[in-house]
């Protein structure tokens, strides 16, 4: 496959992405991955300290960071804990869960000497861009938001809460305090990719050039669907994750929702349990999905299940041991945080003097 750009269009909102796809049968090349690489230098992401990391995560976002740090790229990683209380009262062991996130970095292959991974509670400059920020959007493009919408609709609280509706320029203060150009995210970002983008613009053009309008990267598995046909997510019982036994993948695969037709086919606008399942053993095997379901062809389901089951567990084998090392001295995990929150805190300060003589404050 080739690379190219893509522009993909939200319900809300329009944003240009770079789409990822790695080459069929056999190869590792990611000819975007390289070319994107040349053309950026910073990147930023995160993951929010809700729960450990699944394989939408790593299919969608952490593969592509990993290889773009190996590719000379900045990694700049932000656990956002007070985006934890976006959608529920209290955040659950915030620190523990972002210890585990580091835990799952690791040993995906981020080489954390390299790396800033921090939680933005510790970083109070970056925190302080939400003021002039917020005044760069206005109320209307905030509550038009779809990811916005959708958090909402899965929330746990009766109420929504100012944070949930203004949590979209925050996430724009964890990408341009450190003046990020590229943010490797999964579909559901995009509509907070293009507040960010604005924000950039308008502050640009209303005081001085100061930062760069982020470009997005999508993977070839932009919205991994889970074992409930939803979107794979932490918060919502539907995830396998990347620490997961090969029997838990083994169960949770098969109670993953497919369809009746024996025939297997990959059709992922009318058949996305079926098609979702192809993609993610083609994802491990680095096939075409179209191939892998003309093997499978008649064995129907479970024979679909069987092998998405046999190629998760061996493509994440090496990652899930080198997890269960790390595990044991969790000290080291929160000495990367330390470190990430100590680098991070420079880079805000500097930022924040920056913007404040932009904008004629003391
Ligand atoms: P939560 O349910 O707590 O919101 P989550 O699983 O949605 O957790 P996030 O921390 O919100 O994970 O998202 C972290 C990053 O992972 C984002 O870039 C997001 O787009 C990406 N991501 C999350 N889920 C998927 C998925 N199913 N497929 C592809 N990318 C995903
Ligand atoms: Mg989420």
């Amino acid at each position: 496959m080739t690379a190219e750009a893509a522009t993909t269009v939200t319900a809300a909102t329009t944003v240009t992405a770079l789409t990822t796809d790695r080459t069929p049968a056999g190869s590792t090349a990611n000819p975007l991955v390289a070319a994107t690489a040349a053309g950026h230098h910073r990147i930023l992401t995160g993951d929010r300290p809700t729960g450990p990391l699944h394989l939408g995560h790593y299919f969608g976002t952490l593969r592509n960071r990993v290889e773009l740090q190996s590719r000379g790229l900045e990694l700049m990683i932000v656990i956002p804990d007070y985006q934890a209380i976006t959608d529920r009262d209290r955040a659950d062991r915030p620190a523990e869960h972002a210890e585990d996130l580091v835990l799952d970095y690791l040993a995906a292959g981020v080489d954390p000497e390299r790396a800033t991974i921090f939680t933005h509670s510790a970083v109070p400059a970056l925190n302080q861009l939400l003021l002039p920020f917020l005044s760069l959007v206005s109320v209307a493009e905030l509550s038009r938001n779809p990811t916005v919408k959708d958090e909402i609709a899965h929330s746990r609280q009766s109420a929504v809460s100012g944070l949930m509706f203004t949590y979209p320029v925050h996430q724009a203060a964890d990408i341009l305090f450190c003046k990020a150009d590229l943010v490797p995210v999964g579909q559901d970002q995009l509509p907070h990719l293009e507040v960010t983008r604005t924000i950039a613009r308008r502050f640009n053009d209303r005081y001085t050039t100061l930062f760069p309008e982020p470009q997005a990267l999508l993977s070839r598995a932009p919205l991994l669907l889970g074992t409930d046909g939803g979107k794979m997510s932490k918060s919502r019982g539907n995830a396998v994750t990347l620490g997961a036994t090969a029997d838990e993948t083994a169960r949770l695969l098969r109670g993953a929702v497919t369809d009746p037709d024996r025939h297997i086919t990959y059709d992922p606008e009318h058949r996305p349990g079926v098609s979702n399942l192809l993609l993610l053993t083609a994802l491990c095997q680095d096939r075409d999905p179209h191939a892998v379901a003309a093997e499978i062809g008649n064995g129907g389901a479970a024979l679909l299940k069987r092998t998405a089951t046999e190629a998760v567990n061996e493509y994440f084998r090496p990652l899930r041991a080198r997890r269960a090392e790390l595990a044991a001295d969790r000290t080291v995990l929160r000495e990367v945080l330390h470190a990430g929150n100590a680098r991070a805190n420079a880079v805000a300060d500097r930022t924040l003097t920056e913007v404040r003589a932009a904008m004629g404050t003391f």
